[in-house]
């Protein structure tokens, strides 16, 4: 066979072929605007043109903050097809760790939106690497910035070549793109995606048994464009000549329920709490939701409860999948096979609800305590995970060689595996916290907490939560002279002007001692217990 090369060269081109009548239906600061796919093409050809003025090389970083909008897409293509690097950047994250991640990445240039500028200017004077600074905007005039050298996206596209060519010497085992994912300690970790990595990924999500993403789509990825590029939805849909519904910043899900009914969006992807809050608004609103032919869900597990209700009340149909910012993240997909159709509806549902089967082109193993696991549902593992579109490293990160061994990527995801192979994940081995999707860690409010003069020890643990799926609640154990003394409001107020208000925890709670396990360190689990107990009851 022949050995030609896979990047992502070829699948805008396809859509550019193909598809030019096609239609990208963004919705950003000024309204809904929609650009057919030879529109997106020419204005993806002119910014890659406009990066090569500014002076992107081969190989170089260029990063984005911004939401899920038409531009933020031309990004995605412009930048890997000209043999840059698209780094997305988690606009979420606080200042010290956006200049870590800049910093640490080497980007060139940064794309950023216009609301995101003040974050990025509190970041301004440590970012060394960064040569320029452009900003997505509908206005015709720049907002006013610190940040310099900056250029307005529009007035550099303006000025650009249409018709610019990108190189036709890729190697497929370059990197095309990267994220970074949180750590439980420490700095975030990168990721590097290849354009071959990427190219097979998303022929996985257009397989009819995982995502069927197909032409006759009208796709909307909620899920961040910053977090695991919205799981390659919008590569994948481009190569397809999907129409691509892109949501935009700060939407609710009364504008999602808008969307799926006036663009008759048929498949969606993001994490429970979006869905979480779409119910909500469909069970107080009266929105035609009926193009829908499938809600992707991962990222946290969803609740059985929630994907019930979707099937059997509003007759969307769920799919559960499972990945990581490692994975691409497609990785397992919770699709019923043909003679699974005849279970009860309770047995099918509970298999629903599990993370799911391997996604073709992957192999898997799960790693007990004395080698691979029966697969009876029971045993516990560590899931662990190789192929085409799984990482081999962390970028230029001395922690690659915990997660990444023996050829294999050791998730930190403890699962059981029944007899039909499907993968049930049970706990993390790590105690990150998930809350709306994003992670937060414990060991860093932990850190924090402990810093306070009246504080002796502090664990941070995660309690369910209907909306964001996990919050933290953070448990303290006062010095003794402190002791009755100290009220919690005192310690929210000197955690509050260090974290990001959403990592703040939802309660602190005053405890005579904190479980620890035989080598001192904390017993999460049994913590988490105590205080779900405690906080539920
Ligand atoms: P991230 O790299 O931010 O996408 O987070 C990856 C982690 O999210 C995984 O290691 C799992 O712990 C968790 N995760 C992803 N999908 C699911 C799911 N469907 N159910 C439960 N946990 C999940």
């Amino acid at each position: 066979m022949m050995q030609t090369p896979l990047t992502m060269t070829q699948m805008l081109k396809r859509a550019e072929m193909f598809f030019p009548k096609k239609q990208v239906i963004s919705r950003t600061t000024s309204g809904i605007q929609r650009f057919s796919y030879k529109e997106f093409a020419d204005r993806t050809r002119r910014l890659a043109d406009s990066l090569t003025k500014l002076g992107v090389e081969k190989g170089e970083k260029v990063g984005t903050l911004a939401w899920n909008h038409h531009r933020h897409l031309e990004a995605y293509f412009a930048i890997p097809c000209m043999g840059a690097v698209l780094h997305t950047i988690n606009i979420r994250l606080t200042p010290q760790h956006i200049s870590y991640i800049i910093n640490h990445a080497e980007d060139k240039v940064l794309l950023v939106d216009p609301d995101i500028l003040p974050l990025l200017e509190k970041c301004g004077s440590e970012l060394n690497t960064v040569k320029a600074f452009i900003v997505m905007t509908d206005e015709p005039e720049l907002p006013e910035t610190t940040l310099s050298p900056v250029y307005h996206y529009e007035n550099l596209l303006k000025e650009a070549n249409r018709t610019f060519s990108f190189p036709d010497d890729i190697d497929e085992n370059a990197p095309a793109g990267m994220c970074y994912t949180s750590a439980t300690t420490g700095n975030p970790k990168g990721v590097i995606y290849t354009h071959r990595g990427i190219v097979l990924h998303s022929l996985a999500l257009g397989l009819a048994d995982s995502g069927g993403l197909s032409e006759k789509d009208v796709a909307m990825p909620v899920v961040p464009m910053f977090h695991v590029n919205a799981w390659g939805m919008p590569f994948a849909g481009v190569w397809f000549g999907t129409t691509l519904v892109m949501p935009g910043p700060y939407f609710t899900p009364k504008l999602l329920a808008e969307l799926i009914q006036t663009e008759k969006v048929t498949i969606t992807a993001g994490v429970p709490t979006i869905w979480l809050g779409l119910l909500k608004e469909l069970e107080e609103g009266s929105y035609d939701t009926g193009s829908l032919r499938s809600i992707l869900c991962g990222g946290s597990a969803a609740p059985k409860g929630m994907i019930k209700t979707f099937e059997q009340k509003y007759k969307i149909p769920f799919k559960h999948a499972y990945g990581m910012t490692e994975t691409s993240p497609l990785a397992l997909i919770s699709t019923l096979k043909s003679y699974q159709e005849e279970l009860s509806p309770e047995e099918k549902l509970e298999l629903r609800s599990k993370q799911g089967t391997l996604v073709p082109g992957l192999e898997m193993k799960i790693v007990g305590k004395d080698g691979e696991v029966a697969w009876d549902g029971k045993e516990m593992g560590e899931l662990c995970l190789r192929g085409p579109w799984i990482a081999s490293e962390y970028y230029k990160d001395e922690r690659t060689k915990d997660a990444f061994r023996n050829g294999w990527l050791h998730t930190g995801d403890v699962v059981t595996i029944d007899e039909e192979g499907f993968v049930k994940i049970v706990d993390r081995t790590k105690d990150l916290i998930k809350s709306g999707g994003e992670w937060i860690s414990s060991v860093d409010l932990e850190n924090a907490l402990m810093a306070h003069e009246a504080v002796f020890e502090a664990a941070v643990v995660a309690i369910p939560h209907e909306r964001w799926q996990e919050r933290p609640i953070a448990c303290v154990v006062l010095k003794d002279a402190y002791k009755g003394k100290t009220r919690k409001e005192e310690l929210f107020d000197f955690l509050k002007p260090q974290f990001a208000k959403w990592w703040i925890p939802d309660d602190i709670l005053f405890l005579d001692e904190i479980p620890k396990t035989s080598v001192g360190k904390f017993l999460k689990r049994t913590l988490r217990d105590q205080v779900q107990r405690e906080v539920l009851k």
